[in-house]
């Protein structure tokens, strides 16, 4: 099966996610038989179905921090894949804050929830965890979550940075390195500032110290969708000598493309317009498969499915999911295995 990244929303700040001027809801990763929902931020589940991801089949859903944009659905994501613990399988991956709390927070995760799947892992910059035989690392951030982190993920297709939400400081850039798709969530524009997210500039320093095959821009702030994204990736990638692309509410991208080792480039996205009419046609018959929301009886056709859960072959799927380095520990040792 072709790897997919699918941009549910492409929002950053708290002006574009709040009057959705673009949407929300997160990045999913489809590749080995596995799906991961990261960030499941406002409207995740909405997104997911007119984008035709079926959130039931999500294996691994990862929070970076504990920010309601990146956060906001994460609950609602893993009662979706779980159907409420019912079927208690799949694996959530997030920062100390979102599992743990931390002073000032309480986390984000209930007690239900964490019992709903088949573990929680509460992962520190620079722990790893693998899953099958996808691994994932938790990078620094410089964020005001203290505890935020990025990931770098190393499938059999491809290796992927996500910086998450965090600040710029060139200490951040050795972690980055040797990837083929740099995903970086620029909220500012070329010109302005911050400490606790990237802007445009820093998009640029970044990714001219990392080479990476594909740079893909994404979580604009207000001055980002003022500025117009695609207008700021051009300039980095005039300046950086490298592909850089400012991700669309919903674009679809193969990421086996962009791997170093396929050497060829091709890129297969549903910008607006007939392609992406064409895609949320299908997103939504993908989706009424699962929820059943056009039937004439839909409660009682979830009634049925939630009755025959044991039967549902993504069970099976999932059933083969295990952790490399950890099994029937208890959590505390499986972190430290994991670690
Ligand atoms: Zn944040």
């Amino acid at each position: 099966m072709v790897s997919k990244i699918i941009f549910l929303g492409t929002a950053g700040d708290s002006f574009v996610y709040g009057r959705q001027v673009r949407n929300s809801g997160g990045i999913v990763i489809k590749t080995g038989g596995y799906q991961l929902f990261i960030d499941p931020g406002p409207g995740a589940l909405l997104r997911a179905k007119i984008c035709g991801v079926n959130p039931r089949e999500t294996t691994v859903v990862i929070a970076t921090h504990c920010h309601t944009n990146h956060v906001s659905e994460l609950n609602a994501v893993i009662g979706a894949m779980s159907y409420n613990g019912l079927d208690r399988l799949g694996v959530v991956i997030a920062n100390k804050t979102v599992v743990e709390g931390i002073e000032g927070n309480i986390p984000v995760l209930p007690e239900f929830h964490k019992k709903c799947v088949e573990r929680v892992i509460s992962l520190k910059e620079g722990k790893k965890v693998g899953i099958e035989n996808i691994e994932i690392h938790a990078l620094k951030a410089i964020h005001d979550d203290p505890e935020a982190i990025g990931l770098k993920l190393f499938t059999p297709d491809f290796v992927m940075c996500y910086t998450g939400d965090t600040g710029y400081n060139k200490d951040l850039i050795e972690q980055y390195r040797q990837c083929d798709i740099l995903v970086l969530n620029i909220v500012h524009a070329s010109g302005e500032k911050s400490d606790i997210n990237l802007s445009s500039d820093d998009a640029v320093r970044i990714i001219s110290a990392v080479k990476p095959q594909l740079a893909i821009i994404t979580h604009f702030g207000k001055s980002m969708i003022k500025a117009d994204p695609m207008m700021e990736a051009r300039k980095i990638q005039k300046k950086t000598g490298v592909q850089v692309i400012a991700a669309n509410d919903g674009m679809v991208l193969s990421p086996n493309y962009y791997s170093a080792e396929m050497k060829q480039k091709r890129l297969n996205f549903y910008p607006a317009g007939a392609k992406q009419d064409e895609k949320e046609e299908k997103g939504s018959e993908k989706a009424e498969d699962t929820s059943g929301d056009n039937s004439k009886d839909k409660e009682k056709e979830a009634g049925e499915e939630m009755e025959s859960y044991e039967e549902d072959h993504i069970s099976k799927e999932k059933q083969s999911l295990l952790l490399k380095n950890g099994n029937n520990g208890d959590k505390a040792n499986n972190q430290e295995k994991l670690g």
